[in-house]
């Protein structure tokens, strides 16, 4: 896991983080154009090995040589990692793309030097810089066990080092407590006892209209301009603050969730899938490309794909370990949670369910969360045993390192 501190940076030091912004992102935009030249009948592989060594020549030669070869090299890294991950998953990972100047700003730092100064402040050595100063909030007390860094700069000018970490783990006790969680759009999240989980409104009624008045104001301005560049600072500003909100509601919620079930059951929702899929291809466009680019935008807003991560690295890593069970979602929607008819009738409108079979009627989004929970409950009672309070007593004292989250088709 990693924990993101801002840094404070003096005057004379922004140069040359900038500067190490730039390298790492050329180096990384050389490396991938490479990889992506390079063709199968070659009998030469590309990989970290070749590349770096290529590094090292390259080096010898140019303006390269002035940087700093730790931040080079790390670029380098991460590029193969990527590639990596791409290759391992490619549902879950893209593949990876150039890096662009005032989106990708950052380099990583691998043999770390990182002190205390007091209470609050900390610093972490950047090399052919100096000791920078960060601020040590309560989530980050531990400095000491890090084990790399990365420094990044967004796009309002904010930096920051996010230090990455073995997880520590939460403090709970079992509670004997099991629920189910429809994700939606109207509420973010509906849990089967038939409370909501919703996210604040992110921006006030004037903060939105001052994002909004600046995206026009943008789209106005001459490209290149200073203007321009003062407008996306302030635009960077506010979706920082919307960031930041949001995040913030994911780390509470999803703590929450942890301390008080032993067993979570949501929908494997393809949240990658679903954001990417609406536009269609060429031959098989999509359709209500709009109205389902909405959602999209709304899906997120919501930041579901951070919530499912989040809740999963809390799960697994609790001192007692709850278990998370994700379901198919079809037909969680249309199914009676009370008789189980299934029927797309019985969805009579966004909100209200109601069954045609027996008659019952409720929120369609409860409805939805009973029914996964019960999938969840069926599927463990059948496939190995035992009522879930049992098992979860069972893998109570199971190494919270080696579990995943369970994955039902
Ligand atoms: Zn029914």
């Amino acid at each position: 896991m990693s924990i993101r501190e801002r840094l404070y940076l003096k005057e004379e030091e922004r140069p040359t983080l900038i500067r190490h912004c730039s390298e790492a992102r050329y180096v990384w935009n050389l490396a991938l154009e490479q990889r992506n030249l390079w063709v199968r009948y070659r009998t030469q592989k590309i990989t970290y090995n070749s590349q770096a060594h290529e590094l090292a020549e390259l080096r010898r030669e140019t303006w390269l040589r002035e940087g700093s070869s730790v931040v080079q090299q790390q670029a380098l890294r991460d590029l193969d990692r990527a590639f990596q991950n791409w290759w391992k998953r490619p549902d879950h990972f893209s593949r990876p793309t150039w890096r662009k100047a005032g989106i990708h700003e950052g380099f990583a730092i691998r043999d770390l030097s990182v002190r205390r100064l007091n209470r609050k402040w900390g610093q972490v050595f950047i090399p052919k810089c100096a000791w920078v100063k960060f601020r040590i909030t309560r989530q980050c007390q531990d400095i000491a066990h890090a084990s790399s860094a990365r420094v990044t700069k967004d796009r309002s000018g904010r930096w920051f080092v996010s230090f990455t970490y073995p997880a520590p783990q939460m403090e709970r006790e079992p509670t004997g407590e099991i629920i189910g969680l429809d994700m939606g759009v109207v509420h973010t999240a509906t849990m089967s006892t038939g409370e909501f989980l919703d996210m604040p409104t992110l921006l006030s009624k004037g903060e939105q209209q001052c994002k909004r008045r600046l995206q026009r104001k943008l789209a106005r301005q001459a490209k290149d301009s200073n203007r321009r560049k003062s407008t996306k600072l302030a635009l960077a500003k506010e979706s920082a603050k919307e960031k930041d909100r949001r995040n913030n509601w994911i780390e509470k919620t999803t703590t929450d969730l942890v301390r008080s079930y032993d067993l979570i059951a949501l929908e494997n929702l393809k949240i990658k899938n679903m954001t990417k899929s609406v536009k269609g291809t060429v031959e098989n466009p999509g359709t209500n490309v709009a109205q389902k680019a909405g959602l999209n935008r709304v899906i997120l807003e919501r930041g579901w794909s951070l919530f499912k991560k989040r809740l999963t690295d809390k799960a697994t890593n609790a001192t007692t370990p709850v278990e998370l069970i994700f379901i198919n979602p079809a037909f969680t929607s249309m199914c009676c949670s009370k008789c189980g008819h299934t029927d797309k009738t019985n969805r009579e409108s966004q909100a209200i369910f109601c069954c045609k079979a027996c008659g019952y009627t409720n929120n369609a989004d409860i409805n939805a969360a009973k029914n996964i929970i019960s999938t969840a409950v069926g599927h463990t009672v059948s496939g190995r045993g035992g009522t879930p309070h049992a098992r979860s007593n069972k893998t109570q004292h199971s190494d919270p390192m080696k579990r995943q989250p369970a994955e039902v088709a």
